[in-house]
């Protein structure tokens, strides 16, 4: 680039230079003929001096008092008399400059001579003596004006070769400060800076630099995002195996071992019935914990179509149903169900999500707790409330709760039993449905589950 400016900075000043100095020649060379001619004038005026004759002799003797300067006398009729450097000369009237004098009193002409062969200045006036009128013409070589144009020559050079080096100079500190502001750019760009000049010429490329690096974070964005996903779901699908085989060990460890017991034969009647209803209880442990895992597995592929659902009636059916375990616990029940209340979804999801925070509602209450489930239209749809005084769930649980297989009883066997599945399951059918489910706790004070639902 400095190259570039030093070569186009060094064209534009050359031609520059040879254009001014092509016009002040012009204009010096004007000047210096004009003075020229005025000097031939004041030449003129010695004639009068002495007694010159008017032919050859008298030209000549005029022209050895001008030290040489070459002198005609020419007559009115353009005749010429006499003349210093050649005589037997041809009439004369038709010169530019003796034309000019015969009209004017005077006049002057610059041109090749014939006589003398080089570029001549002639000045030719009129003057009488004797009563007598005529035209003196005096002549002077001059240089043409690429005479002068050569005389002009070298200085230009010289100042073509200084031009060079200040060229040099000033295109190498001049670019180093042009190219600051680009510098500056480039870095920042580099960096992933948000690129800004103040200089109107640079703002397209800060506007395209801007917009390309927007471009190139957006996409890293969305590949470590995508990363993150492929999350993610390896973990978790190593998770949900590890989780599953460890749900699915538990039944089986014992299925096996009293079935290994009643194969020995070794039971009395008593103890072999034991045995028969332990067996009978783990086995739907584990039919119920594959359909769980089934039905899990298959929100993913539920591509059935949506219908209207009076969940009003639904969430009153399920209390209708789960009446004898709230009976069981001593639970009050406070029901506050608006009528007519539908959304657009299927029976199975909708009593899935009720029912489940339901049930969970009734488990983890308090024997004699109160449990108010609430169903009412709201602004932006209908809002859908399950609150309990039971056991609540610690801070650092509150959302986890919604993981697949996260229990806070660890152990499977404690009193409630369930998989962990159960909120995983709504989380992922809201989720679906575009509801929006939450959760608020106290540490044995109470639960309440809240699902935004739209109608
Ligand atoms: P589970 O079958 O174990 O109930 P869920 O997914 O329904 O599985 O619930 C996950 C865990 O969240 C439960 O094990 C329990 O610890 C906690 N939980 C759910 N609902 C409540 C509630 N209403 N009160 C207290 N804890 C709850």
């Amino acid at each position: 680039m400095r190259k570039k400016i030093l070569w186009i900075s060094q064209l534009i000043i050359a031609v520059v230079l040879l254009i001014y100095a092509m016009f002040s020649t012009q204009i010096f060379y004007e000047n210096s003929i004009a003075t020229q001619v005025n000097v031939l004038k004041a030449k003129t005026e010695l004639f009068y001096e002495d007694d010159y004759s008017l032919d050859e002799i008298g030209a000549k003797a005029f022209s050895k008092r001008l030290d040489g300067v070459r002198v005609s006398i020419i007559s009115v009729s353009g005749e010429v008399l006499g003349d210093s450097e050649k005589s037997g000369l041809n009439n004369h009237g038709k010169r530019e400059e003796v034309k000019e004098a015969f009209k004017n009193g005077e006049g002057s002409a610059l041109r090749h001579s014939a006589t003398i062969g080089v570029e001549t200045l002639y000045y030719c006036r009129k003057i009488t003596l004797n009563n007598q009128e005529i035209l003196l013409r005096v002549s002077t070589a001059a240089p043409s004006v690429w005479d002068s144009f050569g005389d002009v020559l070298p200085t230009l050079v010289w100042f073509l070769a200084l031009d060079f080096f200040v060229c040099l100079l000033f295109t190498f500190l001049g670019t180093g400060y042009i190219l600051q502001p680009v510098q500056k750019i480039a870095k920042d760009a580099a960096l992933n800076l948000k690129v800004d000049t103040k200089y109107p010429e640079l703002k397209p490329v800060v506007d395209i630099l801007n917009k390309r690096n927007e471009e190139v974070s957006q996409k890293i964005r969305e590949l470590s995002e995508e990363k993150e996903l492929v999350e993610k779901a390896q973990r978790s699908k190593n998770d949900f195996i590890a989780n599953i085989t460890h749900e699915m060990n538990t039944p089986l460890t014992s299925i096996r071992g009293y079935s290994e017991l009643l194969a020995s034969g070794a039971l009395d009647k008593e103890h072999t019935e034991q045995a028969a209803r332990i067996l009978l209880q783990q086995s739907d442990r584990l039919s119920k914990l594959i359909a769980c895992i089934i039905n899990y597995n298959e929100l993913d592929n539920d591509t059935l179509p949506s219908y209207e659902v009076d969940a009003s009636k639904l969430a009153k059916e399920i209390l209708e149903t789960l009446a004898p375990n709230i009976l069981k616990r001593n639970i009050r029940l406070v029901e506050e169900i608006e009528e007519g209340i539908t959304v657009k979804s299927r029976h199975e999801r909708v009593n899935e999500v009720f029912g489940n925070l339901i049930r969970n509602a009734i488990r983890y209450n308090k024997e004699g707790g109160e449990l108010k489930i609430s169903l009412k239209r709201t602004e932006k749809g209908a809002k859908f409330t399950v609150a309990d005084t039971g056991i609540g769930i610690a801070e650092e649980n509150l959302e986890r709760v919604f993981d697949r297989f996260f229990t806070v009883d660890k152990s499977h066997n404690g009193v409630h039993g369930g998989f962990g599945l159960g909120l995983a399951t709504v989380k992922k059918i809201c989720k679906r449905s575009g509801w929006v489910i939450g959760v608020e706790s106290t540490l044995g004070q109470g639960t309440t589950f809240t699902v935004d639902l739209k109608i």
